[in-house]
Parts: structure tokens; sequence; C-alpha cells
């Protein structure tokens, strides 16, 4: 709990009441500084900006003797944070696997920053039995049929729910017949952030789900392995007549992950596809996604 406390962002108003418990006189006008009109923009540059933790601005203003009680009114509430599920219940009963990327950033000022919930999961130790409140939301991804064919795009984290599917699917392969899954999945480097590998290469295998002979596939873009930048849209168009051919024994589409430029990068990469496939103009085929999106059969859930 203090751990969280001190670790997270601090929001200075533009109230002086820090400056209250400031001994050093010095300390006490920059502070009351902040408070003022003409210290504004300062204040969202040092505190906003820049992700001050509340440790980080006791370390800044060590005269400060601020009760405990103080403090906490500072610290915003902690924000919930959503992860996928990236595991079969079938597959793991009673279990709850999640893909955590561990969050980092450089502020405007250079200083490295990391995110506070993904860095305290990364941290803590797999022997240690712990408790942690969780809520469980549906997501905008739905648990899809069995005889769904499905096309997957999930680069970087985004590829959590879809691992999900996947072993659903292997199961349900066990005890009755299944639709192919293509996936497709995209990091940096094969080497350094290929998550899942051993697993997406063992279904496209031996007949898994994902193993062309089930008419499945697994294709990853690793996006700086070579000069030029190979991301999962690129991939989508090498399976240009695959996608389209999934389409026509109507597939359903799942786009999950970064919300930065993906998810539209992704829709176009469609577009195309659709309308050098079927030769109709891309306007066609735009209303063609469209009309999908409706029938509920063009799934996204992005986040930045
Ligand atoms: C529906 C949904 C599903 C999700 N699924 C997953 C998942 O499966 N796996 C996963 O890893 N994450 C997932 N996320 C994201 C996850 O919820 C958290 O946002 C993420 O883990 C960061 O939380 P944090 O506490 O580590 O970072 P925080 O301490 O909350 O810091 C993140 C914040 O830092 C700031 N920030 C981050 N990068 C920069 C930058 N470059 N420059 C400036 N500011 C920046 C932004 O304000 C950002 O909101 C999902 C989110 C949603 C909404």
């Amino acid at each position: 709990m203090s751990h969280l406390l001190l670790h997270g962002a601090i929001s200075l108003r533009q109230d002086p009441v820090m400056s209250f418990f400031a001994t050093a006189e010095h300390e006490k006008e920059r502070l009351q500084y902040f408070a003022s009109p003409e210290g504004r923009d300062d204040l969202y540059q040092y505190n906003q900006k820049e992700r001050r933790t509340v440790l980080e601005v006791l370390e800044d203003f060590p005269s400060v003797q601020m009760p405990f009680e103080w403090l906490v009114e500072l610290v915003p509430p902690m924000k919930n944070r959503a992860f996928s599920i990236s595991s079969s219940p079938l597959a793991h009963p009673n279990q709850v696997h999640l893909t955590v990327d561990v969050v980092s950033w450089t502020t405007p000022f250079k200083r490295k920053r990391r995110g506070l919930c993904s860095t305290g999961l990364a941290g803590l130790d797999p022997e240690q039995k712990i408790y942690i409140p969780v809520w469980f939301h549906k997501g905008l991804l739905p648990s899809p049929p069995p005889l769904l064919p499905l096309i997957l795009i999930g680069p970087g984290t985004g590829c959590a729910p879809f691992r999900g599917f996947v072993e659903e699917r292997a199961i349900q392969s066990l005890s009755g017949p299944i639709a192919p899954i293509i996936l497709f999945f995209g990091c940096q480097n094969e080497e350094n952030d290929f998550l899942y590998r051993d697993f997406w290469l063992f279904h496209s295998q031996n007949d898994g789900v994902l193993s062309e002979a089930k008419g499945g596939g697994f294709y990853a873009a690793f996006s700086r392995d070579q000069p030029q930048k190979v991301y999962v849209q690129h991939k989508m168009q090498e399976q240009s007549q695959r996608i389209w051919n999934l389409l026509c024994e109507g597939a359903a589409i799942y786009v999950a992950g970064s919300s930065t430029k993906m998810p539209s990068d992704v829709m176009l990469a469609f577009e195309e596809i659709i309308s050098k496939e079927s030769g109709a103009p891309r306007e066609s085929a735009a209303r063609w996604l469209r009309s999908l999106e409706k029938a509920g059969k063009y799934h996204v859930e992005a986040w930045s």
C-alpha cells in the first residue's frame, strides 16, 4: 500500500496546501509560485508532464513535513487497469492468465518512467502467494463459437486474448468439428519479443488448430529485423487470397492491441485485400467491411 502510494503519480493542484508544511523558505516560495496563476505552466511541466511521483516530490522538497492524512489528499484515486484474459477456461479451469507488457517511456526532461501496475506485476515473486482484487468485465471480443472461421490480428500484447481462443479451440477439436483460425502476430524482434513463440509454433504443426492442414495459419511480422519495417498488415497482404477465401466462408475478424495506428492500418489492409480479390472498387470494399461490423463480425479491442 505505502509502495503504491509513494510511487503513484501526485496531483499538485493549484492550491498552496504543500507550501504550508514547507519549513525551508526557498521551498515554500517555489510551492507558492506553483500555486499562483503565473506558476501554472511550470506546475504543469513539473507535475503532469513529468508524471512525478509522491516520493519524488517529497525528495525535491525535503523540508515539507506533511501529515499522512494530508498527503493522501494529494494522491488521486488509483484507476483500475484492464487486462485481456489470455487463457481458456476449458484449458485452465479456475485460472486466469494475463500477458502484461511493462510500460516505459522517457519524459520531456529525459527521465525514464515505468507504468505503475505493469511494473508492480512484473516485480512479483511467482513463488509468493498474494491476493489482488480483480473485477471481470465482458470485453469487446466475444467468445467465438467453434464453427466460426476466424481471422485474428494481434500484434504485441494484442495476441493475449487470441492465445485463449486458440487454447479453447484446441480443446474443442478433441470432441467435435472446428472451423479454421488464421492469426497474424507482430513484434519488433523475433529474438527479443516473440510472445508465446513455442505455443504458436506447436499449434501450427501436427494438425494443430493453426496448421495449414486444418485450413489455419500463423504469420508473424518482425518489424525491425530488416531494413524496411514489416507490420501485420504487410503479412496480411501476403495472405490476401487465404483471407478472402475465409471471408467468403463467413469468417469473423478480431483485432486487438495498440490503439495508435494499428487498427486503422489493419482496416485499410482488409479494404485493399477485399478490393483486390473481389475486383470491386475500394468504396464497395469499405462498405462491405462496415456491414461486417454491423453484423457483429468485425471486433476491435485496442488500448494506448
Ligand atoms: C480493454 C483493455 C485491455 C488491455 N489488455 C492489456 C493486455 O492484455 N496486456 C497489457 O499489457 N496491457 C493491456 N491493457 C493496458 C493496461 O490496462 C494498462 O494500461 C497498462 O498495463 C499500463 O498500466 P500501468 O499501470 O503499468 O501504467 P500507468 O502507470 O497507468 O502509466 C501508463 C500511462 O503513462 C502514460 N504514458 C505511457 N507511455 C507514455 C509515453 N510514451 N509518453 C507519455 N506518457 C506515457 C500515459 O498517460 C499512460 O496512460 C489493456 C487495456 C484495455 C483498456
